[in-house]
């Protein structure tokens, strides 16, 4: 059997170890644009900032391919799927001929469109190479901009913080994350944000970036002031990376749509992990959900699937960790519920000693929780939240002194 995978990110990674397990004798290829083993791009931020070494960022080692008989095409592009001849186009010519196909190939940063765009020293984080070039670029510079409320934002100001920068975050909104976030939470991370010394600007965006030699010197706010800076970190979101499917008759909407099997609607095509929309049990919609926890699941039952396997996803669920200087805060599920009768958002006494904790009951179901502070309970809620746990009989005690969730069944 002939298994080739677009992407080797977290999702086609695992899926190769799925379908390594089930069938030896399978012949496996990983095509890839970059030029690394599979690495966690959660840990690029850390990287940057100085915090851990660049070794530290790899999931697996350059042998790792080798040892388990993966032939890993790194470098390479696929610019076309023709699903009627079972077989990818290469960017470098020639073709690659698939029993099953798995497209695994992420997501990357959605571009600002305002003058200046173009720059050079406007940057996005989302490989390695990019931090690399950040950190290059971070040695020479002095001041920085930081765009976007979401997570990645969030951790683009810290890392030109930390790199010794002095650093301004724009947040379009009111609050950090508003996505994920009430105002009592966002406040808790804007007050850890402050106190690092970023500068934090609310309700403001980018109308135009200056630049002078081809070069980013400053940008001017929605506000209308003009912040001087050498570098512009971009995280305004990320978009599937779908383009080489154009023509292929692969069903698509925000990302490749997938059924609990992660089958999409052509014979012997799966699509995992960022590059795919499968049934969110929160909301109950077809969601691209971009976690590594949701790309690693996906991967595997893909992987499994792929491999003679019969594997179900029960549902993605968002689930978002993160560290801020060492602000802990875990977002999990739907967090700001629709104005619709049957919601109930519980925070017992929070936020108290700097901690939060909030739950999101639906008729008595659990779909959604915020930790900040102490996230031990978010791996439980997250399962909880999968598992459609209705907490109706222990509605009285969940914010009890000694309740903790995982002492649930
Ligand atoms: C800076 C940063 C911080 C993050 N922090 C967190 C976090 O704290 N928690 C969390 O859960 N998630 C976090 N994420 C998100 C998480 O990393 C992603 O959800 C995860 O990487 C998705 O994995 P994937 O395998 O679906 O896609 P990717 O990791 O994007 O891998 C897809 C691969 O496909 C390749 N590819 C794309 N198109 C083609 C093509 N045409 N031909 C060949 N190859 C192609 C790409 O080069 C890429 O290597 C973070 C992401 C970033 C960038």
């Amino acid at each position: 059997m002939r298994y080739v995978i677009i992407g080797n990110g977290c999702a086609g990674l695992r899926a190769a170890q799925a379908i390594r397990e089930r069938d030896p004798a399978g012949d496996i290829t990983i095509v890839d644009c970059e030029r690394h083993p599979c690495y966690y791009r959660m840990r690029l931020p850390d990287y940057i900032s100085g915090w851990r070494k660049r070794d530290f960022v790899f999931m697996v080692a350059e042998d790792f391919y080798r040892e388990n008989r993966i032939r890993l095409m790194a470098g390479e592009v696929v610019t076309a799927l023709r699903p009627g001849q079972h077989e990818v186009t290469l960017a470098s010519g020639g073709s690659l001929a698939y029993d099953r196909l798995l497209i695994a190939s992420g997501a990357r940063p959605r571009e600002l469109a305002v003058p200046g765009s173009d720059l050079d020293g406007v940057v996005y984080l989302r490989t390695l190479d990019q931090a690399d070039d950040i950190i290059r670029r971070g040695n020479e510079a002095h001041r920085a901009v930081a765009l976007g409320g979401g997570l990645l934002g969030v951790e683009m100001a810290r890392a030109f913080n930390e790199m010794g920068l002095e650093t301004h975050y724009l947040i379009r909104e009111d609050r950090f994350w508003p996505q994920m976030l009430d105002a009592a939470g966002s406040e808790l991370v804007e007050g850890v944000l402050k106190e690092n010394g970023v500068l934090l600007r609310k309700e403001d965006g980018i109308e135009e970036i200056r630049g002078e030699g081809g070069r980013v010197r400053g940008v001017l706010t929605a506000s209308g002031e003009e912040l001087e800076s050498d570098l512009l970190g971009v995280a305004i979101g990320v978009v599937s990376n779908l383009e080489f499917l154009e023509g292929s008759g692969v069903e698509t909407d925000r990302g490749i749509i997938v059924d609990d099997h992660l089958r999409c609607n052509l014979p012997d095509i799966y699509a995992a992990g960022d590059a795919a929309q499968a049934l969110d049990v929160a909301s109950g919609e077809h969601r691209v959900v971009t976690s590594l926890l949701n790309a690693q699941r996906q991967g595997e039952v893909a992987g499994t699937n792929m491999s003679g396997g019969d594997a179900a996803l029960e549902g993605v669920v968002p689930y978002n960790v993160i560290v801020i200087y060492k602000l802990p805060v875990a977002c999990i599920g739907l967090d700001l519920p629709p104005d619709e009768e049957g919601y109930e958002i519980l925070t017992g006494d929070y936020p108290k000693d700097g901690k939060y904790r909030k739950l999101v009951l639906r008729d008595g179901i659990l779909v959604g929780a915020t930790f900040i502070g102490d996230i031990g309970e978010a791996r439980f809620a997250e399962a909880l939240i999968r598992k459609r746990a209705d907490l109706s009989s222990w509605r009285d005690r969940l914010f009890r002194e000694d309740f903790n969730l995982r002492h649930l069944p």
